[in-house]
């Protein structure tokens, strides 16, 4: 069981994986700055023009990878 302060990060933003090496144990506030560079990181790469937002699909969509989510 996980304490108050105990996050699980999926380290490929994937919920569904929960391999033991997609799975990264931190706390609250470490947890929460992984998904806010994430979104940074989303919206650098939205800029470069290397991803692009699909409404269809409801992802940000890469021709070069795999469609993935923020989670
Ligand atoms: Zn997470």
């Amino acid at each position: 069981m996980l304490g108050s302060d105990e996050h699980v990060h999926h380290v490929n933003m994937d919920k569904e994986d929960n391999s033991v090496e997609n799975l990264h144990l931190c706390d609250n506030k470490t947890h929460s700055s992984y998904h806010f560079k994430t979104w940074k990181l989303i919206s650098e790469l939205y800029k470069c023009g290397l991803i692009k937002f699909d409404p269809d699909v409801g992802y940000y969509m890469s021709p070069d990878l795999a469609s993935f989510a923020y989670d």
